[in-house]
């Protein structure tokens, strides 16, 4: 897959991506690739994904110390992410 585009398309193509309701870890693969070498930050989309096998991101969540702990229904493995309070106490 080579083509010729620019940042602000990939970006797009990014946001695109992730309003989708499913998608699969082959297609998250490229656009990981995309971001990388556009080098476009993924941010909230992290999220999204499962760190180890790059599936959609579901399964058992705990919260814990700040934490909210994803494991994920596809390998096990326990994706971490830290929940933000200050964004839901300065709005
Ligand atoms: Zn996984």
């Amino acid at each position: 897959m080579r083509r010729d585009i620019n940042k602000r398309q990939a970006m797009e193509e990014i946001n695109e991506f992730f309003k989708q309701e499913e998608f699969t870890s082959e297609n998250m693969k490229k656009i990981k690739r995309m971001a990388m070498k556009y080098k476009i930050r993924l941010g909230e989309y992290r999220r999204m994904f499962c760190k180890k096998c790059l599936s959609k991101l579901k399964g058992k969540t705990t919260i814990r110390k700040g934490y909210k702990n994803i494991k994920c229904r596809v390998c096990g493995a326990t994706n971490r992410q830290r929940i933000n309070l200050n964004k839901y106490l300065l709005t």
